[in-house]
């Protein structure tokens, strides 16, 4: 069945409230141009709800002003086509005009989990982020909400907004979704050359090994340095490397990271002019 596409928050909402009460809603906020990854979390999501609402809305408050906001990729039909296959009942597809209306000026911000990672190289990224999600959720409301491990601490600064603003919704992560040689599906992979794509996979693999060793009992600053050079000699331009407690996200060094403390090893690193991330859990 082709979802019905919602276009407006007004229509949103009447969408959402003319719903029979004892019904849970699914909801799966993205910026389109979908692929297998956003495909599995929405399958999952489709078994654990009775209605599933994705968003497709390119959020203009999350780009700082050098990035790729009018270049990321815009694919609504062949997203409508696969959000039909994943069993979607509902896409909510705005306009920036009604998401931000001339004079809007109210953020939400977390302050804590955004200090670190990606926060300082992309500034206002993730009050974009947690203010759009937070719009999202106010207009849908979800029971149940996933996100993907992909943007590892977009999920972790998006549960702690939940957490501190008492939202009423479950908030789940999905495992990273990737391609057979290891390289994590992107909507940005398709600006790698053909050369980068080859160079791509050893951003995740040098993840591994990082990973490896420091479960082995390296130091975290050796290990972290190793692989920072790696990924140089691979043409990779790193913009950080770091190994963060979970889900906390505070930077670990020295002294010895305890056994039991979870901990994420995160990625940034431009190929050319693609930035791509990626992260590995370590439990
Ligand atoms: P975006 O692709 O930025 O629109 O992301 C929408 C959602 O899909 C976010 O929760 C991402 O973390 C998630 N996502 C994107 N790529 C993947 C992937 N390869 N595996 C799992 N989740 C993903």
């Amino acid at each position: 069945m082709t979802p019905t596409i919602i276009k407006s928050p007004v229509e949103m909402r009447a969408w959402r409230r003319a719903l029979a009460p004892e019904l849970r809603v699914g909801m799966f906020p993205t910026m389109g141009a979908l692929h297998r990854g956003h495909a599995e979390l929405l399958h999952r999501l489709r078994e654990n709800c009775d209605r599933l609402v994705l968003s497709v809305f390119v959020n203009p408050t999350q780009f700082a002003p050098h990035e790729d906001l009018d270049r990321y990729p815009r694919t609504f039909d062949l997203d409508l086509r696969l959000a039909a296959a994943c069993g979607v009942d509902a896409i909510f597809f705005p306009d920036t005009q009604t998401m931000y209306p001339l004079g809007f000026s109210t953020y939400v911000e977390e302050t804590s989990l955004t200090q670190g990672l990606c926060g300082p190289f992309r500034p206002g990224h993730f009050r974009g982020v947690t203010t759009v999600v937070l719009k999202l959720f106010n207009l849908v409301e979800p029971h149940l909400a996933y996100f993907g491990l992909k943007d590892a601490q977009q999920f972790f600064v998006l549960r702690k907004m939940v957490l501190d603003l008492n939202l009423p919704l479950s908030i789940e992560a999905l495992p990273t979704v990737r391609e057979p040689d290891g390289l994590a599906l992107s909507s940005r992979n398709r600006y790698l050359s053909p050369d980068e794509r080859t160079r791509a996979p050893a951003l995740y693999a040098t993840l591994q090994t990082a990973a490896a060793s420091i479960i082995q009992g390296q130091g975290i600053e050796p290990t972290l340095t190793q692989a920072r050079t790696t990924l140089e000699q691979q043409g990779f331009k790193v913009q950080y490397i770091e190994c963060v407690s979970v889900p906390d996200l505070h930077p670990l060094g020295p002294p010895p990271r305890a056994e039991n403390q979870a901990a994420m090893i995160a990625v940034a690193a431009y190929l050319g002019s693609t930035r791509l991330i990626d992260n590995i859990l370590i439990s």
